[in-house]
């Protein structure tokens, strides 16, 4: 719970504010913009909500938060709206799970909830109000883990719904008991809607997952950057090899997809060109930052 003697001076003054216990983990800021930025490697509040849609997103991104940074002075009927929200739906069948880990330092998760089975990916945190809704929408069949940092509690949902846990020989998937495990480059299809696509660089055993080739699930190895304005990799946090990450988005390019849902960083939504010519912006970026 965020202390109000923890309240960053950086935060304008008003109901809610962001404390110094923040580990900079980016969700507020995509999930609610008009209400928080980065100031001083930390984030804070810039504008108190002006209406009631703004007071929502700023509540769901306190929900988020994987370190409950985020406070307010007074209650407000938007943080149990937003708390119950979860998972919340982008489109189609695709939901944002919300309640963030910081054992995945924030990483966003989502669920695919279709009558063949549903499909977590990335493990959100294992809060109680989330794995109810998760359970109402039908538990979880299957758990794809796009890599080793944003696994947090896929122990415990394998435990709660009985799924199949689904990760990369190369991020460890053998030690750490996952039931199926993927091993080299080639591209999986899963079933009919679904591909598993290996994509080494972030860490050795990266991949993505691409549905109904139209949402592009990234973890760590893609994302939309506001300050840069296209998509792109994470340079600076590139724990196995950049050459690597170079030649695995470039492998992208041979797919179709309109949706980047990613761990880290800002989700992007277009139309399929957009997205041909977002990726492409990204391959030129890197050979830049070679
Ligand atoms: S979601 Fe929480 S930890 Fe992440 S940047 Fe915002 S305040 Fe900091």
């Amino acid at each position: 719970m965020a202390s109000i003697t923890k309240r960053r001076r950086e935060n304008v003054e008003g109901n809610f504010y962001v404390d110094d216990t923040c580990i900079d983990c980016d969700t507020c800021r995509w999930m609610a913009p008009e209400t928080f930025h980065e100031d001083h490697d930390m984030s804070a509040v810039h504008h108190q909500p002006r209406t009631r849609e703004e007071a929502l997103s700023a509540a769901e991104a306190l929900v988020a938060c994987p370190t409950a940074s985020i406070g307010v002075r007074e209650k407000i009927p938007e943080i149990a709206e937003a708390s119950a929200s979860f998972p919340k739906l982008i489109a189609d069948n695709v939901y944002h799970c919300g309640y963030h880990s910081e054992d995945s330092f924030g990483a966003a998760s989502y669920l695919i909830v279709r009558e063949s089975g549903n499909v977590l990916i990335d493990s959100p945190r294992f809060a109680g109000r989330l794995v109810t809704n998760i359970e109402k929408l039908g538990g979880v069949r299957t758990m794809l883990l796009t890599h080793k940092d944003d696994v947090a509690d896929h122990a415990k949902y394998a435990n709660k719904f009985g799924c199949e846990r689904v990760m990369h020989a190369g991020d460890g998937a053998r030690a750490r008991g996952m039931e199926r495990v993927i091993d080299g480059e080639d591209a999986i299809e899963l079933d009919d809607e679904l591909k598993i696509i290996p994509v080494p660089g972030h860490t050795r055993g990266s991949m993505v997952f691409l549905y109904k080739d139209e949402f592009l699930f990234t973890g760590d190895h893609l994302a939309f950057s506001r300050r840069l304005g296209h998509l792109y990799a994470f340079r600076g946090a590139c724990w196995y090899s950049w050459t690597e990450v170079k030649r695995s988005v470039r492998k992208l390019a041979d797919y179709r997809f309109r949706y980047v849902l990613p761990g880290h960083g800002a989700p992007f939504r277009g139309s399929f060109e957009e997205a041909e010519k977002q990726l492409g912006f990204c391959i030129e970026w890197m050979e830049r930052n070679s």
